[in-house]
């Protein structure tokens, strides 16, 4: 619970400048803990400047001054702005303190506590000595932090400032900033430093024993830097040698400087050091997101960019998948190996079927010349046979005659055979064509069938989940038309960590092929079966009650008792737990599955093996 400011502190100085006064007010209600409100700031402020609360207002010198300098960056803090500024330029103090307090409510501070903190820390670092630090860059600095519109932003810029100085910060500020337990050095230090102020009692001489601790806390600092440069970042800037090299001399350095001038040598080069992996770390940010949105362009235009994209579907989808989710290493392994293996039966099919088309084009091209080579044989057939019957018209005799009708009869009988070559040739191509389409229709669904594999768990040959999730899209929008029931099981396998760990991790992967054998020959053709995770698969039952698929399950659970599976003649069984439920109307899979998921729960703690249903929602 945040407090309300205590009794005057007796070392609190007295300060008469409004804005020492202002600043020293923000100071206690950091170090007091209080809640950041006007009401708390007010009357630590009249504390401070050891004035009474004139009947509650605040200073009007200063209000006008805060007013001038808050952030008018949304409609909003605007209209609070300038209600502020018409109060103050007619002089109604109150409306002006009203529109004051409106405006810090509309920024939403948050944990109070947190900004306390915050701003405790940001005056000791204000305060503090920092290397390579001097005032003006502080001031330009927060400037620059000051100049977040959003409270959310402006906190977490301030914490980045707060962090750069408190590490750039010397010697014993180091510590007053940096170690907690220290609190009370903490305190007696920034004092000493906020003012040479002379009414202020002098600064406890620092202990031996508190020597000792800020010894011990630099160790323990510097093995933390070298574990950091030398252990953390080099496996991380495995493409950047020269970083890496850095990081190895800053190392070396660190670990071997103890004298306070060289540590502040080897931290300005740190700080530089810093400021080059955040270069690099940019940059390597942008290229990331580069290649993604590249990928993306491409997965989003494949269609336009292939002719016939129906064999890469499957392929399309699952790299869809990985692009628009968080990246997860496993899963681009995973998805890596599956691609290679489906690139490779793609790779021999479509060459199959380039070859295919080959063979089906130089038949056509062998129709083609057999029939020219046809026509011009018959072309000169009835030629010569024009030429015979010329002769034969202007014989004068028979004798003449019998030698021209051999003739004829000679061409007549091998423009026959000619013909009936063509056509045995004819029919034997006609069939090679017709063979190697029948051809390319398989291989075509082949490839198609390997696409569609990519729906499906490898080891089962189950749907896996995208296959799943489209079949229910179609499933409960078939069942949402016809006004009929949708049931969904969800079966988790039971104890088998402990088959995997007595027989092994193959005979567990075969006891799940084995169980998505049993449950496909016992349903019905149209109920669904999908690996939906590890050892846990899910069943679709469409227009099913929740009562049928109970007792569907059941008999499952019994099929599955009696078809044991042998291993190295071992019999072992295996057995479920499951949990159905219904879909409601509209529902999504997730949704449905969480209850079903409830339902698995109470079976395993009724003791296993068994099926429960969990009731639709009232
Ligand atoms: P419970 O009856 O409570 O379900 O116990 P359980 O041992 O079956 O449950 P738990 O979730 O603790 O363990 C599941 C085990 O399934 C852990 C994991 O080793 C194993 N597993 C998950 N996927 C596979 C797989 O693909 N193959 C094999 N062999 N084992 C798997
Ligand atoms: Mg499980
Ligand atoms: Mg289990």
């Amino acid at each position: 619970m945040p407090q309300t400011p205590g009794p005057p502190k007796p070392n609190m100085p007295i300060l008469s400048n409004p804005s020492e006064i202002a600043r020293e007010a923000l100071r206690q209600l950091a170090l007091r803990r209080v809640a950041p409100t006007p009401d708390n700031y007010r009357k630590l402020y009249h504390e401070i400047a050891g004035t009474r609360p004139d009947d509650d207002a605040l200073p009007e010198a200063f209000v006008r001054k805060l007013a001038r300098r808050l952030p008018r960056d949304s409609a909003e803090r605007q209209r609070h702005g300038h209600q502020l500024d018409q109060a103050l330029a007619d002089g109604r103090h109150k409306a002006a303190e009203a529109a004051l307090e409106r405006y810090l409510d509309g920024l939403k501070l948050g944990e109070p506590q947190a900004w306390n903190e915050l701003i405790g820390n940001l005056l000791r670092q204000w305060e503090a000595r920092q290397t390579g630090w001097t005032p003006a860059r502080k001031r330009e600095a927060l400037d620059r932090v000051l100049s977040a519109a959003d409270p959310a932003a402006l906190y977490t810029r301030l914490q980045g400032l707060l962090k750069s100085w408190a590490l750039a910060t010397t010697d014993a500020d180091a510590l007053a900033v940096e170690v907690p337990d220290e609190v009370s050095l903490r305190a007696d230090t920034s004092s000493e430093r906020a003012g040479a102020n002379a009414a202020r009692p002098a600064a406890p001489l620092r202990s031996a024993a508190a020597a000792a601790t800020d010894t011990a806390t630099i160790e323990a600092l510097r093995e933390l830097v070298t574990i950091s440069l030398g252990e953390a970042l080099p496996p991380l800037l495995e493409e950047y040698p020269p970083l890496r090299e850095t990081a190895a001399a800053l190392c070396t350095e660190i670990a071997s400087r103890s004298e306070a001038a060289g540590l502040r040598e080897v931290g300005t080069r740190l700080r530089q050091f810093a400021h080059e992996l955040e270069l690099a770390a940019a940059d390597e940010a942008e290229i990331r997101s580069g290649m993604l949105e590249l990928l993306r362009m491409l997965l989003r235009n494949i269609d336009e960019l292939v002719l016939d994209d129906r064999w890469l579907a499957g392929q399309i989808e699952m790299l869809r998948e990985i692009v628009d989710s968080r990246p997860d290493p496993r899963k681009i392994d995973d998805a890596g190996r599956r691609l290679k293996e489906l690139i490779y039966k793609q790779g021999q099919l479509k060459h199959t079927l380039a070859e295919s088309q080959r063979h089906l084009r130089d038949m056509l091209a062998g129709f083609v010349d057999q029939l020219a080579r046809f026509s011009e044989s018959t072309g000169a057939y009835h030629d010569r046979i024009g030429q015979c019957a010329q002769r034969i018209a202007k014989a004068n005799d028979i004798t003449e005659i019998g030698p021209l009708l051999d003739e004829v009869m000679t061409e007549t009988r091998s423009i026959q055979d000619e013909a009936r070559r063509s056509r045995d040739e004819l029919i034997v191509a006609r069939s090679q064509a017709s063979e190697a389409q029948e051809r390319i229709v398989t291989l075509q669904n082949e490839l198609e069938e390997a696409s569609r594999l990519m729906r499906h768990d490898q080891l089962t040959g189950a749907l896996n989940r995208r296959g799943l999730e489209e079949m229910f899209q179609t499933e409960s929008a078939r069942a949402q038309r016809r006004g009929t029931r949708l049931a969904i099981a969800l079966l988790d396998i039971d104890h088998f960590k402990k088959l995997n760990d007595k027989l092994g991790h193959k005979v567990g992967d075969d006891a799940l092929v084995h169980l998505a054998k049993v449950v496909r020959q016992h349903l019905r053709p149209q109920d669904v079966l999908a690996r939906y995770g590890g050892e846990e698969f899910v069943i679709l039952l469409p227009e099913t009650g929740d009562a049928d698929a109970q007792q569907a399950l059941v008999r499952l659970q019994r099929e599955l008792t009696r078809e044991f599976f042998m291993t190295d003649m071992q019999k072992v069984v295996i057995t479920f737990s499951a949990g159905i439920t219904l879909m409601a109307e509209g529902e999504s899979l997730e949704n449905a599955l969480e209850r079903a998921d409830t339902a698995m729960y109470q079976a395993k703690q009724a003791g296993r093996n068994r099926v429960m249903v969990a009731p639709l929602p009232a």
